[in-house]
């Protein structure tokens, strides 16, 4: 049954399938509801699929692997040339899907199709940039690498963005020859089964990509699984740092990316028209459900008239048209008791969304921009990740005040300043303790060829999951030396 098709039951989509061999395929395991968080209604049901239906799956990629990896990697990158002209076809239902699973605004959930659209452009340029080398080390003595893939590899994503997280990975792993499983989140599986299927229209064989779904118990399974030879996860640093320790005390090679923590640090001199509307957008965008999210402004100096305007932005928004909700009850519960003992512990609730409502959607979970002023660095506001459109404000006499604050976050995946001083600029872009910084933009995501990953707490393992340097997490090398030159005799290395 394809994934989009009319259930028999009431739910708007038929129960969420695993995609395992070109197949989609019951599970007996036990489900929870998808909840759409627009409106909490139940719109399909997920299993949480077991170390048997893992298996399942590993055995099928393991299967499709000999004949994929042995294709050329030109013939392996035409499936993603059509893949990408797919995603730009069918971006209407895909957003929607999104926009339903997610709750994302529908400009929101269009940008993230039309990101997964450019990472899979990025793996279709794989055959220029993964050009062996070699050199004449020697007389009539070559040294070469070549790059080979690593097997079975599994992909585990997060929440906030069930279209374009999973593209992080598919398109460069598969290209580079990997047979891959994709573990969604739970709580937002639908956009994955129509990623397969449309996988398979492009023309990718049978068993090369694969879908599980699950929670923990399915997470754990791919961390034992002898067959998989990598992990890439995306998703909270608890988590995280679980996956890290689990799947390399398995030797698996693993890439972690974590949880987020982002300052902005906002100079007297900073534009104010669009430092106000960027920053706003970095906190509110996506509802505040970004890893890349601004959630502390470090204040420099006298700029109030910058906070002023952002007070104007954010009242200008509507929730239900310009913000969605946040993922689930919970989440919605959790943003506000943080808005409440920031309130208690004395700071300034400068624009409060814990009213917010949408007429004749009152059942969904929606939190309204938030912004709170004389917030303390060590109150818990301002430490942890608090996933929600909520910034809070940190004054700060100078900028390497400011940037002291942002040393002592544990996480570190972006740091922006505004300013109109080149020197400023330069000297945050230096010394932020993070990994991805920008100047003058509030969501500092770099674009391909360059790769996608913070430092500190927000990643563990080595490079970056997109971009140049996923070339290196998803393959092998071998170095390999040759001696065909009768003449070249014996040298100290032959
Ligand atoms: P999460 O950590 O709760 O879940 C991520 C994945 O782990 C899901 O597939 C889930 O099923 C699984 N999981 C959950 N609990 C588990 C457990 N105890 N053991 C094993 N597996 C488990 O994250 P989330 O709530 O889905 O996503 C939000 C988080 O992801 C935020 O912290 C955000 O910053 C982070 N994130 C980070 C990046 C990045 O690039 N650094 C990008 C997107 C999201």
């Amino acid at each position: 049954m394809s994934v989009v098709e009319q259930s028999q039951s009431t739910t708007k989509y038929a129960g969420v399938q695993n995609f395992i061999g070109g197949q989609f395929l019951g599970s007996d395991a036990e489900s929870l509801d998808v909840t759409n968080p627009a409106d909490g209604s139940v719109i399909s049901r997920v299993p949480l699929s077991s170390a048997a239906d893992l298996d399942r799956a590993v055995q099928s990629a393991k299967a499709a692997f000999p004949h994929w990896s042995s294709t050329p990697i030109k013939e392996r990158v035409q499936v993603f040339f059509r893949y990408k002209a797919l995603l730009e076809a069918n971006i209407d239902e895909l957003s929607a899907l999104i926009t339903d699973e997610n709750g994302k605004i529908d400009s929101e959930a269009r940008a993230e199709v039309l990101k997964s659209a450019e990472l899979t452009e990025f793996a279709c340029s794989l055959p220029q940039l993964t050009a062996g080398e070699v050199l004449e080390v020697s007389r009539g003595v070559e040294c070469r690498v070549e790059r080979y893939p690593l097997g079975v590899v599994a992909s585990i994503a997060p929440f906030n963005f069930p279209n374009m997280v999973p593209h992080w990975t598919i398109p460069n792993a598969i290209a580079l020859g990997n047979c891959m499983i994709l573990k969604p989140s739970e709580q937002v599986p639908i956009s994955a089964g129509r990623i397969a299927e449309l996988l398979r229209e492009a023309g990718l064989p049978d068993g090369v990509f694969n879908v599980v779904h699950g929670g923990q118990a399915t997470v754990e399974a791919i961390c034992d699984h002898p067959g998989i030879e990598a992990i890439t996860f995306v998703g909270s640093t608890k988590v995280a740092k679980i996956v890290y320790r689990r799947g390399t005390s398995n030797l698996k090679r693993v890439l972690a990316l974590g949880g987020a923590k982002n300052h902005i640090i906002v100079m007297p001199d900073a534009e104010p028209e669009m430092t106000s509307t960027n920053v706003v957008a970095s906190m509110a965008g996506c509802a505040g459900q970004r890893c890349m999210a601004a959630s502390v402004m470090m204040a420099v100096g006298k700029s109030d008239h910058i906070i002023e305007k952002m007070v104007e932005v954010m009242k200008g928004m509507t929730a239900g048209v310009h913000i969605g909700p946040v993922i689930s009850k919970e989440a919605k519960q959790r943003i506000e008791r943080y808005i409440a003992e920031a309130e208690e512990g004395g700071a300034k609730i400068l624009v409060d969304g814990r009213k917010a409502v949408v007429k004749g959607r009152e059942d969904g979970y929606y939190v309204g921009p938030t912004l709170i002023d004389f917030v303390r660095p060590e109150m818990r506001i301002a430490q942890e990740e608090i996933f929600g459109p909520v910034m809070v404000v940190v004054r700060a006499r100078d900028v390497d005040e400011a940037l002291d604050v942002q040393h002592r976050s544990p996480y570190g995946n972006a740091a922006s300043v505004f300013t109109e001083s080149g020197s400023v600029a330069r000297h945050v872009m230096e010394h932020a303790s993070a990994g991805m910084v920008g100047v003058n933009v509030g969501v500092p995501v770099p674009r391909e060829p360059f790769g996608f990953g913070g430092w500190n707490e927000s990643r563990f393992g080595v490079g970056d999951i997109t971009g140049h340097s996923s070339i290196e997490f998803w393959t092998k090398s071998k170095k390999m030396t040759t001696k065909w030159n009768r003449e070249a005799g014996v040298n100290w290395m032959s």
